[in-house]
């Protein structure tokens, strides 16, 4: 089934101003926020501003502009908030799609966390 956007989702409001955030960076395509339950000391939402719903969704019909625009902020907000991996410990970065991993909020978004150990990316029994 086709990806459907269902812009009443909490990020699509926001996009609209209809809820503030805590804005870290915005350029022509894309928007960066905190997380408003944060999970690590710098916990970065950073979403495109166009209907895309998934990580694949937006690399598969997203421009050029788009794409090159989120990468490229995604790298400006690791060196400003300082977990750029070449001069700090480092940071993860995660993007939820769909039911299996729990994707909250139907708008494509990265997670970017960092400012403490995060441990293994996913629990193992023997962890
Ligand atoms: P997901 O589970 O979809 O990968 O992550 C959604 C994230 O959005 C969660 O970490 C949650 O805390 C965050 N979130 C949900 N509602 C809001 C909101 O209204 N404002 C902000 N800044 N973050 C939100």
């Amino acid at each position: 089934m086709p990806y459907a956007y269902d812009d009443q989702n909490i990020f699509a409001r926001i996009l609209r101003g209809e809820i503030p955030n805590d804005t870290v960076m915005e350029t022509e395509h894309t928007l960066a926020f905190r997380d408003i339950t944060p999970q690590a000391p710098v916990h970065v939402l950073v979403i495109p501003k166009g209907p895309y719903v998934t990580y694949d969704h937006f690399c598969d019909q997203a421009s050029d502009a788009e794409i090159v625009d989120f990468a490229r902020t995604c790298a400006a907000i690791c060196k400003q908030e300082g977990i750029a991996a070449d001069t700090t410990p480092g940071y993860r970065a995660i993007s939820n799609a769909g039911e299996h991993p729990i994707q909250e909020v139907p708008h494509y978004h990265m997670h970017l966390l960092g400012g403490r150990p995060l441990g293994r990316m996913l629990a193992r029994a023997d962890d």
